[in-house]
């Protein structure tokens, strides 16, 4: 099989500035596994966490937003409040499938994220994206 294009890894580390989590309607997807890990870390019940930070699309649940900022309900001071907890979305990004299928459309993630191509940042092995590509 031939080797992706980012074979020699990806330079990126998060910076938490908080880019990623505002400015743009969107969905966070979310487990009923990671609902009780975001319950646990607000130490708060399942249903609570369900009635204040959710909302059903398509018969799915997703973090609520904003409405006029489209911030994330868990950004605070462009800081996530679950940041420990985060799902698995949040966790794998900037690592999704149309953020890496081309060197162009990684280059255009890189407009929002201060974190990729980061001069400080290391270079993350094919292994790893890989890794976090298989959780999407
Ligand atoms: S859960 Fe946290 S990391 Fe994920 S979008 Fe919301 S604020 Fe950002
Ligand atoms: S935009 Fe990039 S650097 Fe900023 S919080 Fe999101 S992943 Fe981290």
């Amino acid at each position: 099989m031939t080797k992706p294009w980012y074979k020699k890894g990806l330079r990126f580390a998060c910076t938490e500035c908080g880019e990623c989590c505002t400015g743009q309607p969107g969905y966070v997807w979310i487990s009923q596994e990671e609902i009780e890990g975001m319950a646990e870390t607000l130490n708060i019940s399942v249903p609570e966490f369900i009635q204040h930070y959710t909302r059903e699309v398509d018969g799915e649940l997703s973090l609520k937003e904003f409405p006029r900022t489209y911030d994330c309900i868990f950004l605070r001071d462009r800081k996530c409040l679950v940041y420990k907890a985060r799902p698995k979305q949040c966790r794998t990004f900037p690592f999704w499938p149309e953020n890496v299928e081309s060197k162009e459309a990684w280059e255009k993630c890189a407009k929002r994220c201060e974190g990729i191509n980061h001069e400080h940042a290391p270079i993350i092995p094919l292994s790893e994206i890989k890794k976090n590509l298989e959780e999407m």
